[in-house]
């Protein structure tokens, strides 16, 4: 299934995506699906960020082309021994087609990529053979970092988690293996990243084990399983573009 969220009569609502229509849900997808009985054309929605976050967990490092990349940018050490996490705030949720602005002193704002993980139940505990249970599908994610900020800062606080710093969707969806997910990332529609989701140093299901044996999630939240290679900077006019086969395009621009 394909699930979106919108804004209808100034309110969000859920819907699930058939074909070129989508058929809106009394509530979120998580524990049923319960129609409303309405439905509208794709075309006429105003997309929103397709989750409920109360937090974004993300990973950093786990593609080794982008840890080589690191090292310079960062000085970051060598390969992680386990998933290093950050968390982005609820703040941060940005809608597809929407805009993405810096504060004034940013002087350094970098695209990131990501293939984005929504829950479906809270979890806790959960071992890896039974975490893909627990998430209701996959998204694209831009993982906008502030880098002068997060090198400066020390820790990644302030330059991971300004307003606006993480567009998602446009789309959830259920039908693409997240172990095996393209993902390319355009700038101004020049590719600039572009990997798969096998080349993940931790997999989906490891990443959903290791982030719960500490913090629980709840339904609705959101990972960001890390950016390959070839991360660069944004300036305002540019519009940035996260693709994942299956998924769609989220697309953002910079103002
Ligand atoms: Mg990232």
């Amino acid at each position: 299934m394909k699930y979106v969220k919108l804004e209808r009569d100034g309110k969000p609502v859920w819907g699930v995506l058939q074909d070129e229509l989508v058929r809106t849900l009394v509530k979120p997808p998580f524990a049923e699906i319960c129609y409303d009985g309405q439905s509208l054309p794709l075309a006429e929605c105003r997309l929103l960020a397709p989750c409920e976050a109360t937090k974004i967990v993300c990973i950093g490092k786990n593609y080794y082309d982008h840890i080589e990349e690191m090292r310079s940018m960062l000085d970051a050490s060598g390969n992680p021994e386990r998933p290093t996490l950050f968390l982005k705030g609820p703040n941060c949720v940005n809608a597809p087609d929407g805009t993405v602005h810096a504060p004034d002193f940013v002087g350094r704002l970098d695209y990131e990529g990501e293939m984005g993980i929504v829950m479906k139940k809270r979890a806790k505990d959960v071992r890896e053979e039974d975490a893909l249970e627990y998430i209701l599908g996959i998204t694209c994610l831009n993982d906008v970092t502030a880098r002068d900020i997060q090198k400066s800062d020390g820790q990644w606080a302030r330059g991971k988690s300004m307003d606006g710093f993480a567009p998602i969707g446009p789309v959830i969806t259920d039908e693409v293996d997240p172990n095996h997910a393209e993902i390319q990332t355009r700038l101004n529609g020049k590719v600039v990243q572009k990997s798969n989701t096998e080349l993940l140093i931790t997999s989906a299901a490891k990443m959903i084990a290791f982030i719960t044996a500490s913090m629980t999630l709840e339904p609705g939240d959101v990972i960001a399983t890390g950016t390959p290679a070839g991360v660069g900077e944004m300036h305002a006019g540019d519009v940035v573009e996260v693709e994942i086969s299956g998924v769609g395009t989220l697309r953002s621009r910079i103002v």
